[in-house]
């Protein structure tokens, strides 16, 4: 079961989006995701896992819409981050005028 199995679209923009946080993190964490972008999250040590879910994962990947529920796709999780925890969709409709 390897991370190159099945590299389709949905891993490119997960990379990408991991990519698009380097910026953000420490350098510890910027390494740890930085190897999760490389070889795959089952690379990690334990501890490694435990800083990438507690600096990464917590704080910056959300996999579901707090309002319906729909899973959020890696391209609209910037997104989701910024409007906190709503996707496209939901923000639409709650900023709607009317
Ligand atoms: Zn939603």
């Amino acid at each position: 079961m390897g991370h190159n199995d099945r590299y389709d679209s949905e891993d490119r923009d997960k990379e990408e989006y991991l990519g698009s946080l380097l910026e953000r993190l420490d350098s510890k964490a910027q390494g740890i995701t930085k190897l999760v972008i490389d070889k795959g999250e089952d690379a990690l040590s334990p501890k490694q896992k435990y800083v990438f879910q507690r600096e990464v994962v917590d704080q910056y990947i959300i996999t579901e819409c707090k309002l319906c529920k729909d899973s959020v796709a890696w391209c609209e999780m910037a997104f989701t981050i910024e409007s906190g925890g709503y996707c496209p969709h939901c923000d639409h409709l709650m900023n709607k005028d009317d």
